[in-house]
């Protein structure tokens, strides 16, 4: 009865919403209808509207002038090619060709308004993937790879695949983020040093173009498309299914977190292990900081450990994490206490303070979703979230160290939230993909992770991000952002570098009126 009335409801909406014309804005400012006759899924309503209009950074908020939540690609592309300058119907008249924005939205995970479009179209990508069930994930009969629906979150690709056996192989830290969203980033974690990031272990992709084009591209196929939209910010077309490397899942891990009070045997230690991607390597490496003056997270280790452990911290005011992982199923059995004896040997710890758990692997690669969990529950999930994440070269990273950590950190009265610092390896990575990384075999991924709960002010943890910006640019550390946001030209041209004139002209060639992911602020 209940199901019957939600069908009802739902076909009245819909019936509703496809009568109504659709008011946005075009790129000249003028109101435009989106016309009945495209036959678009658009919604318009404030809760829609709404929950396009900001992300996880908290900070910005941006209204599109419509949500299309697309039942088909062919949707996708009627949108586009209309938006490229299809007819406007301007209050029943018709009128010459008007452009309007039109972003893709994954999860809306992005900081800084990423994946808005201000007055246009904002193309909510879950849709997609829950029209595409249950084929949203589809493994190889060979188990080699997936293909899967782009809005699909990334935990849905885990659990599909583990129910083969098979998992993708390089992974972020959080998991419930889409596929096309962070293939449009990089999509990195503690796997990346072995495999390359996720743009690194793509086969192939579907991609309506800006001009509402529908191609699909891989290196062989459409190379300059394929390269062009891995890292590419959602500039030169909407991803709508990706082709995902897999290869044999484990099922336990042995996840180990290594506390070090000296910071040139963290940093050799982490250089070293990252260097041996052989079967006795780990398979997942990052590093974090715990620091006196910030909330000191004891949680991972057993309960007897804690209170020595936040002694070490607060005697030392600063402790390094080397946080490592080793997977394992019944055939590693006889490898795997082998490979963590021999860390326990080898690495310049601090005496006694190596732990070790031992958990599921789909518990290992979710853990992130136990920490959202926790800040859920106190408040402190839906706040201001001004991230600064950088790549730092690896040969400047103990300038790095002593002017940011030593420098700016720890002289703050309080830090808030998690510091990421791990380094990893370049040749992972294609240079032809879009994502830039500093020029050098090994840089540091790091990232200050800071939110602003209760009374504080998120414009002064930002005042933070510049500084540490200012002191790399005044050092000659030639870093480059992950996640970035630049509002203005000259930024991007830098962050480009060599590579900003190819970024332009695959722009030109495939989203010539500049509609696409208006919030990165690239063309505007
Ligand atoms: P959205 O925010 O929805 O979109 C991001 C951008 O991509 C926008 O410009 C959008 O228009 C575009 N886009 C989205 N979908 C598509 C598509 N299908 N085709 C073309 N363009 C598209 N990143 C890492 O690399 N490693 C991590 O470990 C990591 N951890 C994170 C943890 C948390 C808690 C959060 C909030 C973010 C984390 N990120 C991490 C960052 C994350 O990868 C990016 O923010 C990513 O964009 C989020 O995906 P999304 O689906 O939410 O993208």
């Amino acid at each position: 009865m209940t199901n019957t009335l939600c069908l009802s409801l739902i076909t009245l909406i819909t019936l509703f919403i496809s009568l109504t014309p659709t008011l946005i804005k075009s790129d000249e400012g003028i109101d435009v209808f989106l016309p009945i006759s495209l036959n678009l899924t658009v919604l318009t309503d404030p809760f829609s509207i709404s929950a396009a209009s900001h992300d996880f950074g908290n900070i910005t908020d941006e209204n599109p002038g419509a949500v299309l939540c697309p039942s088909s690609t062919t949707e996708v592309a009627r949108l586009l090619r209309f938006a490229n300058g299809g007819f406007s119907y301007n209050k029943g008249s018709t009128s010459p060709a008007s452009t309007f924005k039109v972003a893709a939205r994954g999860q809306g995970h992005s900081l800084r308004g990423q994946a808005s479009a201000p007055g246009g179209v904002v193309v909510n990508m879950t849709c997609l993937a829950m029209a595409a069930k249950p084929a949203a994930v589809v493994i190889s009969a060979d188990g080699t790879y997936a293909d899967v629906a782009a809005g699909t979150m990334w935990v849905d690709v885990l659990k599909a695949a583990v129910d083969r056996g098979v998992s993708p192989v390089t992974w972020t830290d959080y998991l419930y983020l889409s596929v096309g969203g962070t293939l449009s980033n990089a999509g990195i974690g503690g796997q990346t040093f072995r495999h390359g990031p996720q743009i690194s272990n793509v086969h192939e992709l579907d991609v309506i173009t800006g001009k509402g084009e529908m191609m699909t591209c891989s290196p062989k196929l459409n190379p300059e498309l394929f390269y062009g939209v891995l890292g590419g910010l959602g500039q030169f077309g909407i991803i709508t299914r990706a082709r995902i490397a897999l290869d044999h899942a484990p099922t336990r891990v042995k996840w180990s977190r290594i506390l070090y009070s000296d910071f040139s045997a963290f940093k050799r230690d982490q250089e070293r292990l990252i260097s041996m991607t052989n079967d006795l390597g780990v398979d997942f490496l990052e590093g974090q900081l715990m620091m006196s003056n910030g909330f000191v997270d004891t949680s991972f280790f057993p309960l007897s450990d804690q209170t020595r452990v936040a002694s070490l911290v607060n005697d030392h005011r600063i402790i390094y994490v080397l946080e490592v992982a080793k997977y394992y199923d019944r055939t590693t059995l006889p490898i795997i206490d082998q490979v963590i004896d021999t860390l326990s040997r080898t690495l310049g710890f601090a005496p006694g303070f190596m732990f070790v758990q031992d958990v599921p692997y789909f518990d290992f690669l979710n853990r992130v979703r136990n920490e959202e969990d926790k800040l859920r529950s106190l408040g402190l999930w839906e706040v201001p979230h001004p991230w600064l994440n950088i790549f730092v070269p690896g040969s400047r990273i103990q300038d790095f160290h002593d002017g940011v950590i030593n420098g700016l950190l720890l002289n703050q009265t309080s830090t808030s939230g998690v510091t990421l610092f791990y380094p990893t390896n370049r040749n992972k990575w294609n240079n032809r993909m879009s994502t830039m990384t500093p020029d050098e075999d090994v840089f540091y991924v790091i990232g200050l992770l800071q939110s602003a709960g209760g009374s504080q002010n998120w414009q002064e943890l930002e005042n933070l991000n510049d500084k540490v910006i200012q002191f790399c640019e005044n050092s000659g550390i030639k870093i480059k952002e992950y996640l970035m946001h630049y509002t203005r030209k000259e930024d991007w041209v830098k962050h480009f570098g060599p590579k900003w004139d190819d970024f332009l002209r695959k722009k030109i060639m495939f989203d010539p009126k500049r509609l696409l992911s208006p919030g990165q602020d690239i063309f505007n």
